[in-house]
């Protein structure tokens, strides 16, 4: 199960469980759209990864108890954020590769 974690690992922005913002890698690192687009470069400064839109939870219990009600977001924050210029060096580096070579 996703953790929908809390906020922008590099600039610390709000993402709530409903926000249409939050982007995830395969590990569920998570970083603001904005962010994403301008400093990320659509690679993942953990693994090296993409990104894709993080799904919402749904806030009520629509069906079978599968909502934020029994399954709430984390509230543990994560914030490292990314050297731009290193991430920049990285991003470029793999973004030669084809995806399905990285
Ligand atoms: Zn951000
Ligand atoms: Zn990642």
């Amino acid at each position: 199960m996703l953790e929908l974690r809390p906020s922008c690992e590099n600039c610390n922005k709000p993402l709530p469980p409903d926000s249409l913002e939050a982007r995830i890698c395969s590990y569920e690192c998570t970083f603001c759209a904005a962010c994403v687009d301008t400093v990320l470069h659509d690679v993942c400064p953990n693994c090296g990864g993409g990104f894709a839109p993080r799904p919402i939870r749904p806030a009520r219990n629509w069906k079978g108890d599968n909502f934020l009600g029994k399954d709430p977001a984390s509230a543990k924050v994560k914030h490292r954020p990314v050297d731009p210029s290193a991430h920049a060096r990285f991003a470029a580096a793999i973004r030669t590769i084809s995806p399905h070579d990285r």
